[in-house]
């Protein structure tokens, strides 16, 4: 039987997950692919470390060229994370001939296009199943299974730590700060937490999805982004009363024959099957014109649910030919501005509580054309200030910001507007 030598780059959460799973299932793996595996070496930075699975010191290094130059190692697994070094070590991976697996959400991200253009230059397959989803197989559904479909649609619940914070404040009736506060304590939030709730570790994953539908690589700026840390408990509860929740959504929509992507808080219909996504699991909506809808659901990141795509990937680069048709293109794509998109939207004013407020509100409003749906004037909070919820008809984005911009303005507006976009998803 070929035995297939494999280099972990990194020990951490998923590294040694992926070590356990392949230690633990290779019986089944060799019945299931023919192929032994067989991990040879592993880098990392401190060799001092406790781990978290029981390992043989000897398979441990600190010196990629361990990993990097041992011609006897085919498959590169790269499991550091973060831009440098991963970068360098996948390229110098790709150009001596291993084929390469990697988990690295930001990198395919930020340097999709590089990686893959060299990877289609040296004819190297790359496995990337991990980087969206943990554990959910929604790049194989993508690169394969919907290979017949043009992807006209995707929502994806993608950042699990927000999905959290959103779930607990709905079902727990708290505040953002204290369920951030909580979730930070525990360990779930990123240690650059701006990328869970200021929505970039769902942008870069956006961004891969966008890659694999549209077929290339977007330039990072071409995503917008807003995150989760401004949403209260009062607008939960707000959306509720409307058939809402808010969710924290990866949109990709293709018509016209151009792209939205864009992250941001989303009201979503409660009969809609995302909405009921609660705690850290994701879910991936994707509609493509042949297969109609479809959805993905499943854990969202941890060490063994990202251990499972990271070794599907494993076996998938051994099994298959290279086929470039897998990997995205750097063929421009025309994308929309947010300016340029219509939207229904929940705007929240905090306004001080005298007559006269909601018609200046609406003289705004309908100066710019934008109509409105419903009104509620809330009672007065603790510190005296009173919320209005406002639910306009479908409106111009870049109308919507230059209202809400002369709004602000107002004497007796208090806080920055809250502007929540609507997805009236069937
Ligand atoms: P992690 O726990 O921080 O582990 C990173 C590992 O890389 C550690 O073993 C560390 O070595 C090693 N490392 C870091 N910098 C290095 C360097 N300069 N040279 C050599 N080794 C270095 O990270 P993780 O959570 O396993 O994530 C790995 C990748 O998977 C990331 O790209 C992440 O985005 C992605 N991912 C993670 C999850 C998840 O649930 N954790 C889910 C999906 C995707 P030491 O151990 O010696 O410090």
């Amino acid at each position: 039987m070929k035995t297939v030598k494999i280099g972990l780059l990194g020990f951490g959460t998923v590294g040694a997950g992926v070590f356990k799973l392949i230690t633990e299932r290779c019986g089944l793996l060799e019945e299931r692919s023919g192929v032994r595996f067989e991990i040879k070496k592993i880098l990392v930075r401190d060799l001092k470390k406790p781990r978290k699975v029981e390992v043989d010191p000897r398979l441990l290094t600190t010196n990629p060229e361990e990993v990097l130059a041992d011609p006897e190692i085919s498959t590169v697994v790269e499991l550091i994370g973060g831009i440098e070094p991963a970068r360098s070590y996948l390229i110098q991976a790709i150009q001596s001939g291993k084929k390469v697996v990697t988990a690295n959400k930001l990198l395919l991200a930020e340097k999709g296009g590089e990686i893959f253009e060299l990877a289609r230059e040296c004819k190297t397959p790359v496995g990337f199943e991990a980087s969206v989803g943990g554990g959910i197989p929604i790049i194989r559904a993508l690169q394969e299974g919907f290979v017949g479909n043009q992807i006209n649609e995707i929502y994806g619940i993608v950042n699990a730590t927000s999905n959290y914070i959103l779930s607990e404040m709905s079902l727990k009736g708290s505040e953002f700060q204290e369920v951030f506060a909580h979730a930070q304590s525990e360990g779930y939030v990123e240690s650059d937490p701006r990328m869970d709730i200021e929505g970039h570790d769902a942008a870069q994953k956006l961004s891969i999805l966008t890659a694999l539908s549209s077929g290339s690589s977007p330039a990072p700026d071409k995503i917008y982004v807003e995150g989760i840390s401004r949403i209260t408990h009062f607008d939960i509860e707000s959306a509720e009363q409307l058939g809402f929740r808010i969710k924290l959504l990866a949109v990709y929509k293709q018509h016209e024959g151009r792209i939205e992507a864009r992250v941001h808080p989303t009201f979503i219909p409660l009969r809609h099957p995302l909405s009921d996504v609660n705690g850290f699991f994701n879910a991936i909506y994707v509609k493509g014109d042949a297969v109609g809808e479809t959805m993905f659901y499943g854990r969202g990141g941890g060490m063994m649910p990202t251990a499972s795509a990271v070794v599907s990937d494993i076996v998938s680069v051994e099994r298959t030919v290279f086929d470039p048709s897998l990997l995205p293109t750097a063929r421009p794509v025309s994308f929309f501005s947010l300016e340029e998109l219509s939207m229904e939207y929940y705007l929240r004013f905090t306004v001080v509580d005298r007559p006269g407020v909601l018609g200046q509100i609406a003289n705004a409003l309908g100066a710019n054309e934008i109509s409105i749906a419903s009104v509620d004037q809330h009672g007065q909070d603790k510190g005296g200030r009173v919320p209005i919820v406002i639910m306009l008809h479908r409106a111009q984005e870049k109308n919507v910001r230059k209202a809400i911009q002369i709004i602000d303005q107002m004497e007796p507006v208090l806080d920055k507007t809250l502007c929540i976009r609507v997805e009236p998803l069937a």
